[in-house]
């Protein structure tokens, strides 16, 4: 439909990148990129309005979405107008004018992500494959398009580790050099905090944690984070185990739990430099920064001749992602006996409350506070069951 469209219209259309990709390693593509040779934001609101779909977010770079409710998942197709690429300076945010298809494959990131088919027009249903992708597909090859590539826009050098792992992939040796050279002329200096945390995050996200790390410190990547990874502690082991480690019955952001445990491999003031490095700050950082004590008190709490309580009491200050980062870095023991403890601290809730210790002639103050935790306490212990909660607690609040 969409295709007719532009057709109607004398405009050619294109699919591109990764629904192209996908198609030809036989997937079905989650979502459909279209490019078009004129102006896709006009164009995206036409072709809504006659699907009575919606079109949503526009964006500097002349971009629009229609989310269609459609058949068997597809649910959004992106338009954008075919346009090439200029960077003032290594990674800075690029300059952008109309182009041909072929200004808007040559600004893409990797060969196998710079082909397009044709939907309309005297082309319609060749490839366009200007870089060898088809070839590299077929070879299992991440490669990038030219020398600058990386120093142009950094990022890439993390795409690329995230696509290779996610199509099980090598990246190209003439590649990685030209990655090297990129980090040893400092253009990844100036690649943003935010913009570092989202690639990061996203590999954490989207691959198995511990292969990510590999690459990142392989590629020497994670240096870019801090320098402190040249002679880190490798995390392997915990970014193995944090993905069983989740708390049981809480959502878990797998990305952050994974990037604590990556970061605990750093002694503290390098910790601390990659925390500013990845423009992470209030809470996150704060949970970051005091994951060895943390730890060393979860430590002393743990072993199962402490009551379970003391452990469940800490376990209140601390995030799911946390706990999981914490339950990876942990001995296998303690770390069950963690998850145990946030479960019980999550489940137990008291039948009783300040109110009811006042109608019993409790005056409010620091002895009744008391006593309502130790209740909570010893019900957590196994101590007491939940009918003589209130007994428990007048005595508590009596002695
Ligand atoms: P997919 O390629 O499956 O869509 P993705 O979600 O990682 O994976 P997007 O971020 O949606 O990809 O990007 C879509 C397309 O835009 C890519 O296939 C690539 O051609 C291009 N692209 C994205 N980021 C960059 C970049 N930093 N530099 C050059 N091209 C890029």
């Amino acid at each position: 439909v969409a295709a007719r469209e532009a057709a109607r219209r004398g405009l050619r259309a294109y699919l591109v990148g990764g629904a192209v990709r996908d198609r030809l390693l036989g997937k079905k593509p989650k979502d459909l990129d279209i490019a078009l040779e004129g102006d896709a934001e006009d164009f995206a609101r036409a072709f809504a309005r006659r699907l009575r779909a919606r079109a949503v977010s526009s964006s500097e770079f002349g971009t629009a979405a229609v989310l269609l409710g459609g058949p068997k998942g597809l649910r959004r197709i992106d338009f954008s107008s075919t346009r090439g690429e200029r960077y003032r300076h290594p990674a800075a945010l690029p300059e952008v004018f109309p182009g041909t298809i072929g200004e808007d494959l040559a600004r893409r990131d990797f060969s196998i992500n710079a082909m397009a088919i044709a939907l309309n027009g005297p082309e319609q249903g060749s490839l366009l494959d200007p870089f060898g992708g088809r070839a590299d597909l077929e070879k299992g090859v991440v490669r990038l398009l030219h020398p600058a590539s990386p120093s142009d826009d950094p990022t890439r050098a993390f795409r690329a580790v995230r696509i290779a792992l996610r199509l099980g992939f090598r990246i190209d040796a003439v590649s990685r050099r030209w990655i090297g050279g990129s980090l040893s002329a400092g253009a990844f200096r100036r690649l943003s905090g935010d913009r570092l945390r989202r690639e990061v995050l996203l590999l954490f996200q989207e691959c198995e944690p511990a292969s990510a790390d590999l690459w990142l410190h392989r590629l020497e990547l994670d240096r870019v984070v801090s320098d402190g990874f040249r002679t880190r502690r490798a995390p392997a082991r915990g970014l193995r185990r944090v993905l069983a480690c989740f708390p049981s019955g809480e959502p878990v952001c797998r990305d952050w739990a994974s990037l604590e445990v990556w970061l605990e491999s750093l002694p503290r003031d390098r910790r601390e430099e990659a925390v500013r490095r990845l423009s992470i700050s209030g809470e996150r950082a704060s949970e970051i920064l005091s994951i060895e004590n943390s730890l060393k008190a979860l430590r002393a709490a743990l072993p199962a001749r402490v009551a379970l309580s003391v452990a469940a009491f800490h376990c209140f200050r601390f995030s799911p992602e946390k706990i999981a980062a914490m339950g990876a870095l942990l001995p296998a023991k303690l770390s069950s006996r963690l998850r145990e403890a946030r479960r019980r601290s999550r489940r137990i809730r008291l039948s009783i409350g300040g109110d009811d210790l006042k109608r019993h002639g409790i005056p409010a103050g620091p002895s009744l506070g008391r006593a309502l935790a130790e209740t909570w306490k010893a019900r957590i212990d196994r101590r007491l069951s939940a009918r003589r909660e209130l007994a428990f607690a007048l005595r508590r609040a009596r002695t």
